[in-house]
């Protein structure tokens, strides 16, 4: 598929839904895309893109940025907390703050540089062991905690489970951001975004719909 085609869709689900046209952001996931295909969708005018590791998007944003101008990138994947002030120089968004330590970190470097990235609070609404994230049962707390360290907390973010209904997890992410207050909701990715549009996601994910199928070394 191509960035006009994943565009038209989401402008379709937000009408399926009854939600404004450009109420849902696309964040164009370009880790481990070759440069070209990330030049192309560039070229084509988008601006906001997601990477999972800091080391790599500090390979390839600066540059980019050289020729492209302005550019949001949010960090999408796991951060490690010696990781952190990289992330806050390259990011716009980070979207897996999921532990205090973390939020710690972050509300520190914010004081000392004077700035912070938008930050989303992973949830592991699968309850995953592997998976990384806040337990629901954890989560009022916890956004509560970042709330006392001043931390602009706008939303939250899940993967569902890969062998589950995702729409069920959309929907728990979205009960546990209204009874906090948060806005914004990171979930959907390229096989389910138009559901998570239906269920409220103000940012969808979507990688290999757009980029073709990543290419692993
Ligand atoms: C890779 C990745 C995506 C994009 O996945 P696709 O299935 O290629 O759309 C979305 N979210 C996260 C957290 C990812 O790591």
């Amino acid at each position: 598929m191509s960035l006009t085609e994943i565009t038209q869709q989401i402008a379709s689900a937000e009408a399926n839904a009854g939600r404004a046209l450009g109420s849902v952001k696309l964040i164009a996931v370009s880790k481990v895309q070759p440069n070209e295909r990330v030049d192309t969708v560039l070229a084509e005018g988008h601006r906001l893109f997601g990477e999972n590791r800091v080391q790599e998007a500090a390979d390839k944003w600066p540059t980019f940025r050289d020729t492209y101008g302005k550019v949001d990138v949010h960090l999408i994947g796991p951060l490690q907390t010696n990781k952190a002030r990289q992330a806050m120089e390259l990011c716009q968004a980070i979207h897996a703050l999921d532990r205090p330590k973390l939020a710690n970190t972050i509300a520190r470097l914010a004081q000392e540089m004077g700035h912070c990235p938008d930050l989303f609070i992973q949830v592991n609404t699968g309850e995953e062991p592997q998976k990384a994230g806040i337990l629901p049962a954890e989560t009022d707390t916890f956004v509560a905690e970042c709330r006392a360290l001043d931390l602009p907390i706008t939303g939250l973010m899940c993967i569902p489970p890969a062998n589950e209904e995702p729409s069920l997890h959309f929907a728990l992410l979205r009960k546990l951001a209204n009874r906090n207050g948060l806005n914004d909701l990171s979930m959907g990715m390229s096989s389910d975004f138009a559901s998570a549009i239906a269920l409220g996601a103000t940012h969808v994910r979507v990688g290999s719909a757009i980029f073709g199928e990543r290419v692993t070394g």
